[in-house]
């Protein structure tokens, strides 16, 4: 082109910008790489502005160190074991470490992998059940037992063809309580899962309390059934923030637990972990034998081919903050959210679910509305995005499923002023719902929700049945 006498040498006077890029087949022509970038680049300024995204769990702040690892590594396949085997060498740490920080027996012999995230890492968790039982001799259809649930647990039903058993919350219960496990399991039961640090609220589920209630059920029947922890959020939090829980490896029931690397633990996008007690919980036959040098890792995951700068980073993180560093970063976490609750109950309208105790859940703040206002939270949800805030509201399970709730994620990087900044903006958004009520308040659909909880109405038993008539 710049041969070209007659062609403009500006970018958006050149054909790409000037009359729009290809969108609906694969395009004949070429154009100039700038041209192709700021066509990609703009378009993206559309998107929502990710550090002011508080539906997120996701990290959403990386240093500059991280991102220098994470482009040094970007043309690592993690399945070359063979041939990058130094990266192989860091996800066997992270492994022996996190089997370290959530109280394995014998964390240098246990396996475990790293993975996509805690969707790929609880449906691994899932299917090492599911081995497991069928070894013991279980026949018919396997089914797990669990509370309200992250889309990942339907997805695993459908998927690896186990029947779900969700327990329906009592009252005012927004957790899976332990009175009510037993009821729900049988000889087919392959696993309980509890999730700690519930998608809908932030809550920590009592997964001692499971425990017991399943030790007690073994008492009475011999059915002996283990847990995996659903730890997508809480696997980093509570360690460092709140040490004196006890859900994890400690309790001898926990045979597996999945976290999500890329949430709480601070690594870029594209990272979980699934770790399973000991080496003898981890089936053989979900075991593929990739070339590699030694050690205990299994190889067991999904994908073939994978990024390996989120294990790189993910190594990083810990080796550059420890115990203390975490510790500092969580409570850090913590006290934002509590600033921002005490801020939000402040307000008058709301009703606090999660205060960001660190005993109670993870580093969030969720609440409810009274529907005496003459707006909902979808309305409020709407108005905030006018300035950029991304807040997530959605239906509250089970039998509260009428009533709708409001969740803020404090993450890594969102700290106290920008929680005043919000407040302000929240303050503002109901002065102006009560100046000017919306004349129809806005339904789920209408606000476009932006939810990672299971839809109670899609059930799997009911697909199940749907698909066998
Ligand atoms: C986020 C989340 C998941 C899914 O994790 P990804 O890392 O996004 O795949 C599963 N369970 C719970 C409780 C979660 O919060």
């Amino acid at each position: 082109m710049p041969d070209d006498p007659t062609a403009s040498d500006d970018l958006f006077a050149q054909p790409p910008l000037e009359t729009g890029a290809p969108k609906n087949a694969f395009p004949d022509s070429e154009m100039f790489a700038e041209a192709a970038y700021q066509i990609v680049h703009d378009e993206l300024l559309l998107d929502g502005v990710a550090r002011m995204n508080l539906a997120t769990f996701c990290t959403t702040w990386v240093d500059d160190r991280a991102r220098r690892l994470m482009n040094e590594s970007i043309d690592k396949n993690i399945v070359d074991k063979d041939e990058y085997p130094q990266t192989a060498e860091l996800e066997r740490r992270c492994v022996r470490m996190l089997a370290d920080l959530w109280h394995a027996p014998d964390p240098a012999t246990t396996r475990g992998t790293s993975t996509t995230g805690s969707s790929e890492a609880a449906m691994l968790g899932g299917l090492a059940a599911k081995f497991r039982w069928r070894k013991r001799g279980g026949t018919g259809i396997p089914n797990f037992v669990c509370g309200p649930i992250q889309v990942v647990w339907e997805k695993f039903a459908r998927y690896f063809d186990v029947d779900i058993r969700q327990v329906p919350l009592r009252g005012d219960r927004l957790t899976l309580h332990p009175d009510d496990i037993a009821t729900h399991c049988d000889e087919n039961t392959i696993m309980v899962v509890p999730t700690f640090g519930q998608t809908f609220t932030g809550l920590f589920e009592d997964v001692a309390g499971i425990s017991q209630a399943l030790d007690d059920l073994q008492a009475r029947t011999g059915l002996d059934i283990p847990i995996h922890v659903d730890a997508a959020s809480g696997g980093f939090l509570a360690p460092f923030a709140a040490p004196e829980l006890v859900w994890d490896f400690r309790l001898p029931r926990v045979r597996s637990v999945n976290a999500s690397g890329h949430k709480t633990g601070l690594a870029p996008l594209g990272a979980g972990w699934a770790i399973w007690r000991s080496a003898d919980d981890l089936p053989e036959e979900l075991i593929f034998d990739v070339d590699y040098l030694g050690g205990n890792m299994a190889t067991c995951n999904l994908n073939f081919s994978r990024p390996g700068g989120q294990v790189v980073t993910s190594y990083y993180e810990f080796i550059r903050l420890g115990r203390v560093g975490y510790s500092r970063v969580q409570s850090a976490a913590y006290s934002v959210a509590q600033h921002l609750a005490a801020g939000i109950e402040k307000l008058g309208p709301f009703e606090i679910i999660h205060d960001g105790d660190p005993l109670r859940g993870i580093a969030a703040v969720s609440w409810t509305l009274p529907d005496d206002q003459p707006y909902n939270l979808y309305d409020l949800s709407d108005r905030l995005r006018t300035r950029g805030w991304l807040v997530a509201a959605y239906p509250l399970p089970a039998d509260r499923g009428d009533e709708t709730i409001m969740r803020a994620l404090i993450r890594h990087g969102f700290s106290h002023d920008m929680a005043d900044l919000l407040l302000t903006d929240i303050q503002r958004a109901l002065a102006q719902l009560d100046t000017h009520p919306p004349t129809v308040p806005l339904d789920r659909a209408a606000a476009g929700g932006f939810t990672h909880n299971a839809t109670p109405e899609v059930s799997t038993a009911a697909l199940r049945h749907r698909l066998r008539a």
